[in-house]
């Protein structure tokens, strides 16, 4: 097995993400399922808002905070709505034949979630690599990938395993890495630590972990 590789860095910028008033990436089959089209839960959210409001002190009465329950709720539902979405299904739905087995880079992908001990947000880039085994997958695919697991309730290093752990399973490729920077408001606007301070979590399979070289070449190609 050939093991020193010379890789092809595909950089492309973030497919749009999916709006409020529905998707915008152009595909039927990613993004059949809205957010918003639950009103039964959203409505639910939108109580339970309420009673934050009035659990916080404020006056849910006041002009200002008229609307924000529904707001919220409907932002909440939004920023959630990966868990009505199959990110394996997703790549199942554009992989392709293919000899190409050289190592593919896609960098920078900008990454919004949030955590699940505190529900603040947490926000970086992700970077995820194979090696393709006799099969690619559509490039916007893997950053869609990225975006359906953030879009939930998450700890970094979860997230990380888990976009790992769907294209290792779905293309069966020689090898993954994924590596995910990102900042924690969580820790930020606690105070519990620095104001810049990043969170570096990585995950690998195959080569990645097997050939010192490959996963070498990869840290050093997502070097900014
Ligand atoms: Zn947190």
């Amino acid at each position: 097995m050939k093991q020193e590789k010379i890789p092809s860095v595909i950089s492309e910028s973030n497919p749009p993400l999916q709006s409020a008033e529905g998707c915008c990436c152009h595909d039927d089959e990613c993004c059949s399922v809205a957010p918003e089209t639950d009103p039964l839960m959203t409505d639910r959210l939108s109580e339970t808002v309420y009673a934050m409001l009035e659990g916080l002190g404020e006056d849910p009465h006041r002009e200002g905070l008229l609307k924000t329950p529904e707001r919220v709720a409907r932002s909440l539902r939004f920023l959630t709505g990966g868990y009505s979405q199959n990110p394996e299904e997703l790549l199942k739905n554009a992989v392709f034949t293919e000899a190409y087995d050289e190592m593919v880079v896609v960098r920078d992908i900008d990454l919004f979630s949030m955590c699940e001990h505190h529900m603040l947000p947490f926000f970086g880039k992700a970077h995820v690599a194979y090696i393709p085994d006799g099969k690619i997958v559509g490039l916007s695919k893997l950053a869609r990938v990225v975006e359906v697991f953030a879009r939930r309730l998450q700890v970094q290093e979860r997230l990380t395993q888990q976009i790992r752990d769907a294209i290792q399973n779905v293309l069966n490729p020689k090898g993954v890495g994924v590596v995910i920077e990102a900042k924690h408001l969580c820790m930020v606007m606690r105070g519990v630590e620095k104001l810049n301070s990043v969170t570096t979590t990585s995950a690998m399979s195959g080569q990645f972990i097997t050939s010192q070289s490959t996963r070498s070449e990869f840290l050093r190609l997502i070097k900014s």
